[in-house]
């Protein structure tokens, strides 16, 4: 097989949710599993409800969640190309004009409705005469384009639902260009599909009816058998079974960020529900990249529990090597030579990835200690070893001073962690304990600020 070549085609009109991104993760990880390219395409045919920060803002939060495109390009900039495809179905007979206004058109498909008939264009149009149109046109009615479908049945093998195939005799020719000249998304995205030679068309299971009449446009501008392969997977959907919309902005990549939700907690939700692989936390694109694969995503619909997150987050952090956080740990300033081993000291307990702050502070900063048993903890700091430290540094130690004081359990070890970190409970001090270092421990067990 050659490489795949996948696309992911929003249209900049709002942020994108979790379920855009499970369809930007299923192309990119297919394309990388095949070793090919995944291509961003940006749907803004409609230019006034496309805006340049929501096609920036896609970039950012592809970025965050590790979506690199080998290339973008931008439907706006390609007008030209659908210009020439209009013209070839124009004058292969295929792209028709229509004068039919909408209430006029609303009202034919009452009447089908009303006699039991299928709400189908009764292709009218095409019985219009050149004197006709030119009526129309004087009268100042400007035509809108239909594509003009071969009635017959188009099958194909769906990578996710198997063999699929859709009677085009039960569908209205579709609109491809309006009475203002603008496209649709219809064309444009099967030129493009073309041009750019997408191999695979991975995109949710709204598009299903699209695929008919888009194969028999592929058929139409680039010759019988050159589609590519479609695969329609199922949609995200609350556990209540709502859908997600571009302004369900708890749910957007932006708000997840923002609430402090791992790209990788994202990724994995988005990928694994509704598959039969079950969601877990993972390390990194790569490791979700070696289970992936779109005939494990089921034809049901894809439930998932928004407060799954928090957990699925933290337990992703605590998998994290080092060298995967080592950038963010500087950009709050954790780096230096602790900087490894207060990641492994801390990690499992982290909620979210900001938690990080207040634990370096412990090691690195100044807190305000809590004195509980004064007595105890005076005992304590007179039996501190010398340095270096290391992690038996704290068995050693607590073991004198249960020893000489007779306090063990929890009577010894919640005042010296009380003492030694301000905080109830938190990482194994076995680990802390080195990185807090003699002269901090020595300040705090005598309840000095340090
Ligand atoms: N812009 C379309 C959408 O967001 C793209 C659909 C497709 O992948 O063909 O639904």
């Amino acid at each position: 097989m050659t490489a795949p070549i996948v696309r992911f085609a929003p249209s900049p009109t709002g942020r994108i949710h979790i379920g855009n991104a499970r369809t930007a993760l299923f192309n990119y990880l297919f394309a990388r599993r095949g070793g090919g390219r995944f291509v961003l395409r940006f749907d803004d045919t409609d230019l006034e409800r496309s805006k340049e920060e929501y096609a920036a803002s896609i970039e950012v939060d592809l970025a965050w969640l590790g979506v690199q495109p080998d290339l973008t390009v931008r439907q706006s900039q390609r007008f030209a190309l659908y210009d020439a495809a209009a013209a070839t179905l124009k004058a292969a007979g295929l792209l028709y004009p229509c004068y039919e206004t909408a209430d006029e058109l609303d009202r034919r498909r009452k009447r089908q409705i009303g006699r039991g008939l299928p709400p189908v264009y009764d292709r009218a149009a095409l019985s219009l005469t050149a004197e006709d149109r030119d009526r129309l046109e004087a009268e100042g009615r400007k035509p809108h384009w239909r594509f003009r479908l071969e009635h017959k049945t188009i099958a194909w093998t769906d990578l996710v639902r198997g063999p699929s195939h859709i009677d085009c005799a039960s569908l209205s020719d579709p609109v491809l260009v309006r009475e203002d000249g603008t496209y649709l998304y219809t064309l444009p995205s099967v030129v493009d599909d073309i041009d750019l030679r997408i191999t695979h068309v991975i995109r949710g299971e709204d598009h299903v009816t699209n695929t008919a009449v888009q194969i028999q446009l592929f058929e139409a501008l680039a010759g019988a058998g050159h589609a590519p392969v479609f695969g329609h997977h199922n949609l995200l959907t609350t556990v209540s079974g709502e859908g997600l919309s571009k302004r369900s902005g708890a749910l957007s990549i932006g708000g997840l960020r923002d609430a402090g939700i791992e790209p990788l907690a994202v990724a994995s939700l988005a990928v694994l529900t509704g598959s039969s692989d079950s969601v877990h936390p993972v390390a990194s694109l790569d490791e979700l990249q070696q289970t992936f694969d779109l005939s494990h995503v089921s034809r049901n619909a894809a439930k998932f529990d928004p407060a799954e997150l928090d957990a699925l987050s933290a337990r992703t952090l605590h998998l994290l090597p080092f060298d995967l956080v080592r950038d963010r740990l500087v950009a709050h300033d954790v780096a230096g030579h602790k900087a490894e081993a207060f990641w492994l000291a801390v990690r499992g307990n982290l909620a979210t990835f900001l938690d990080v702050v207040p634990w370096w502070r412990v090691v690195e900063g100044e807190i305000e200690p809590v004195i509980e048993d004064a007595e105890l903890a005076s005992a304590a700091a007179t039996l501190l070893p010398e340095e270096p430290w290391d992690q038996t540094t704290w068995g050693a130690w607590t073991k004198a001073v249960r020893e000489q004081s007779g306090r063990k359990g929890r009577g010894l070890f919640h005042p010296l962690r009380l003492a030694l970190t301000g905080l109830e409970s938190g990482p194994e001090l076995a680990q802390l304990l080195p990185l807090i270092g003699r002269t901090r421990a020595s300040d705090r067990l005598h309840g000095r600020v340090s």
